[in-house]
């Protein structure tokens, strides 16, 4: 399997039924070929830019540093297109989850996860995941399609919509940082994650700064390189065992990049240093990685690289194959990992009652018969397979 092999399986219609095509998604240079196609000069790209990502218009009456004749010329040709919101769902903690659908009918889901004075969203790259890590939900999902750029970008703005963020206010905005936690594989879908990001990180837009973003992998070692020169985001990396023999089986990527190859990558990673660290993702999962030998080992493999470690407990879903560690095996994992001289952050689990939490999110119904547990065990042979080949 290569990295890029999941590109497109199919591509979302570009435009409407009226053949508008959405803006939504495109370079700046991208925009500015549009606008000489139609006729229009070069810079009204940016002017549109500021209206699109700045102001959050969708409707082109609305954009009235343009000529009346422009702004109707636009709307002839053009939609600046939102998902729709199937699902709205808060929880009690505050957590919202949205789900929501692509023009073809596909369904993803992005989690708003807000605090004291600032909120993350948790944004998806993919419909679905290609890979079947045996702890998470989204790895059971059989279809699967990479989201284009202007899916991933409309996340942020529809959740910038929902929160009356428009235009952003400079301080104190409660969709403050993104991370790339959401359903899917980002560096399976890179161009399109690539592409979305620097939309996103533009400053005459939307504007969330680079060191606001994380993209979390779990382990495509030959694109973190590249994620790193041409982003610079934050890395988090999905480790969640301490060798090849258990992260083969919990995380299969494992098989075709194993660990000496991620750590590698990692102490590789563009820009790292003891003010700028990764962040290594560890799920608790009970009797399987959560016993003191596990974070002494831990300690030892993340020797040299400027690293955070993350504790999750582990998020339950129907059917899971494996329980959270005990909150007496957390502490004591934590404390000999904090003993060593790193920061590990037990991660509170946030929205777990709308089945928001961190490896929750699968488009599909909850409720398992013992058929559905059989699909999903043959949704995760035929992916296995598929990785091996
Ligand atoms: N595919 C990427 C990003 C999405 S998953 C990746 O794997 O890194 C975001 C994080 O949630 C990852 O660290 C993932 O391993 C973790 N996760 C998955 N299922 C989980 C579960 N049931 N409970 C807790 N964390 C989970
Ligand atoms: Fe995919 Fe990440 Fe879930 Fe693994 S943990 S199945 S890579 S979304």
């Amino acid at each position: 399997m290569s990295a890029s092999n999941h590109a497109s399986a199919f591509v979302l219609p570009a435009t409407d039924a009226d053949g508008r095509k959405n803006l939504v998604g495109l370079s700046r240079e991208e925009l500015e070929a549009e606008m000489l196609s139609v006729g229009l000069e070069k810079f009204r790209a940016r002017q549109l830019w500021h209206w699109i990502y700045h102001r959050g218009s969708t409707d082109f009456a609305e954009m009235t540093t343009l000529a009346k004749p422009v702004r109707e010329k636009l709307a002839d040709a053009y939609i600046v297109a939102r998902p729709t919101v199937v699902k709205d769902l808060k929880s009690a903690d505050g957590t919202r989850k949205w789900l929501l659908r692509m023009p073809d009918g596909q369904e993803v889901e992005s989690v708003h996860i807000p605090e004291e004075d600032r909120g993350t969203l948790c944004v998806s790259s993919q419909v679905g995941c290609t890979l079947t890590c045996r702890f998470c939900h989204t790895g059971t999902q059989r279809l699967v399609r990479n989201l284009d750029s202007a899916e991933i970008v409309a996340q942020v703005m529809l959740a910038r919509d929902m929160l009356g963020e428009w235009p952003a206010p400079p301080d104190g905005r409660m969709l403050s940082n993104i991370v790339m936690m959401g359903m899917g594989e980002p560096l399976f879908n890179y161009d399109n994650v690539a592409k979305a990001l620097k939309i996103v990180m533009d400053g005459d837009g939307i504007s969330i700064s680079k060191r606001r973003i994380t993209l979390s992998t779990s382990g495509v070692v030959p694109m973190m390189e590249r994620c790193g020169q041409e982003l610079n985001v934050n890395l988090a990396v999905s480790l969640h065992a301490v060798t090849d023999e258990l992260r083969d089986i919990i995380m299969p990527i494992n098989r075709k990049y194993p660990l000496r190859d991620l750590m590698e990558a990692c102490r590789n990673y563009p820009g790292l240093s003891n003010a700028r660290r990764i962040t290594f993702e560890y799920v608790m999962l009970k009797g399987i990685n959560d016993t003191p030998a596990d974070a002494r080992a831990l300690v030892k493999l993340l020797e040299g690289v400027p690293a955070k470690i993350n504790l999750i407990p582990f998020n339950e879903w129907p059917g899971a194959p494996y329980e959270r560690s005990t909150a007496r095996a957390i502490q004591v994992f934590g404390d000999i990992v904090n003993n060593a001289g790193y920061a590990s952050p037990v991660r509170t689990p946030r929205g777990e009652d709308i089945m928001a939490a961190c490896g929750q999110l699968k488009s599909a119904s909850l409720r398992m018969t013992a058929a559905e547990r059989a699909a999903i065990a043959a949704v995760i042979a035929e992916k296995d397979a598929a990785l091996a080949s």
